[in-house]
């Protein structure tokens, strides 16, 4: 039998995953991959093989109740029925904040648990929904092993300066500092570097993970030493619908002048924001670029994305002393030709030439001339899941079996 894991990515009515064949030595091998959308409401289920062809679909109705657990259920007996030869062994979760405790990947048990439920206040619109899914499985599929990934451990190599917010020192006591996000995404990035450029791996480089959320990481010799993201998910680049950094004034403004409770400021700031917010349109950039050449709100919400990378970049080259590559990735970053080449175009002062026919094409590089080289790559975020989780597992039977 081969032993086989689950890599799940829960949001608020979905449920992302992707199951991998665990062999000793090679990486994680993934064989299917799918989705679970409209949990609790009409709930549809896909699964494709790795080439994208569609393996099996499903809708149920409103009445059927489907939620993650009816989800979790579904896809452990799908599993059990197209199994060949394969065996559940272990579910790897991406889990968006670990705190100052989680440096690594934790395999789970009721205390884990319970200090990911204290980080709630930290991600209140991400953390919950990861945590959904392990204490289901922790219930209906008892002694299952689980391993929890986080996407703030990436950025545990940043200076303990790099991490410090200009509070008093209590707040820091308190846990309140910058601790970054996206780290999956720039752990699998960093692992693909020398793949490109050997130089890459042993320098300098600034990743642009540009998706739904948005943000950039600082690398060095492949380690994170500075982001634009802070103690939430909200902070850094304007995303899809959070605003990015804003001067913590405006939150008391929205509370005292503007009469918001403090709920509904939290909805403006990750709901109402961002592109979608600047716009008044989407927050979908397919919809924005489509729109900008006559729509003056669509093009200032993509202008001020643009503006606010560049100025961004600018600091990140300050904090690494130079810079000798950039990296697009995400659904933005791998796919959006046009602000890749706004973003290089800012560049220019920092020795950035864009190839164009290369940036049309989709790289993966994506430069030319003697400056600083620039990439498109795909992130693989459930392969670092994958990754981490079998490696848990394996330390774990080594520690049981010495
Ligand atoms: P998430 O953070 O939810 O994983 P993704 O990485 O999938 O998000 O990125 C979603 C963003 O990528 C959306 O703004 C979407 O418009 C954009 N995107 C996807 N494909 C394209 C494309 N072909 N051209 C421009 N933007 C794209």
């Amino acid at each position: 039998m081969i032993p086989v894991l689950i890599v799940l990515n829960a949001g608020s009515s979905s449920l992302k995953f992707q199951v991998y064949d665990m062999f000793d030595g090679a990486e994680p091998r993934l064989v299917w991959k799918g989705l679970y959308e409209g949990l609790g409401a009409e709930a549809h289920f896909i699964v494709k093989d790795t080439d994208g062809a569609i393996l099996d679909e499903m809708t149920w109705s409103r009445g059927d109740r489907i939620g993650h657990e009816e989800a979790l259920m579904h896809l452990v007996s799908w599993l059990r029925s197209h199994q060949e030869g394969r065996k559940l062994a272990a579910i790897g979760h991406r889990v968006v904040h670990g705190g100052e405790a989680f440096t690594a990947p934790a395999l789970v048990d009721d205390s884990v648990i319970q200090r990911l439920e204290a980080l709630v206040p930290l991600a209140p619109l991400h953390q919950p929904h990861n945590l959904e899914p392990i204490r289901i499985v922790r219930r209906r599929l008892p002694g299952m092993p689980q391993v929890a990934c986080f996407d703030t451990a990436f950025h545990q190599t940043q200076s303990d300066i790099a991490s410090l917010f200009a509070l008093p020192r209590e707040m820091r006591e308190r846990g309140v500092r910058r601790y970054g996000f996206h780290g999956l995404s720039y752990d699998y990035i960093a692992s693909v570097l020398k793949d490109y450029d050997p130089r890459l791996a042993e320098g300098r480089v600034i990743v642009a993970h540009l998706g739904n959320g948005a943000s950039l990481c600082a690398l060095k010799e492949g380690t994170s030493v500075a982001t634009t993201m802070g103690f939430s998910a909200l902070d850094g680049l304007p995303m899809g619908t959070r605003c990015g950094a804003v001067d913590a004034g405006v939150i008391f403004f929205m509370l005292r002048e503007m009469g918001l409770s403090p709920d509904e400021a939290e909805g403006v700031l990750y709901t109402k924001s961002g592109l979608l917010g600047v716009s008044g349109l989407s927050n979908d950039m397919r919809v924005l670029r489509s729109k900008a050449a006559a729509n003056a709100d669509a093009k200032r919400a993509i202008d001020l994305f643009v503006y606010r990378i560049t100025r961004e970049i600018g600091s990140l080259v300050a904090a690494l002393g130079g810079l000798d590559g950039f990296v697009f990735t995400a659904g933005i970053g791998e796919n959006d030709t046009a602000t890749r080449s706004e973003v290089i175009a800012g560049l220019a002062w920092a020795g950035l030439a864009l190839d164009e026919a290369a940036n049309r094409g989709g790289g993966p590089r994506i430069s030319t001339g003697p400056g600083p080289t620039a990439w498109v790559i795909p992130t693989n975020e459930e392969l670092v899941i994958a990754r981490q989780t079998r490696s848990v597992l394996g330390a774990t039977q080594a520690k049981l079996a010495s």
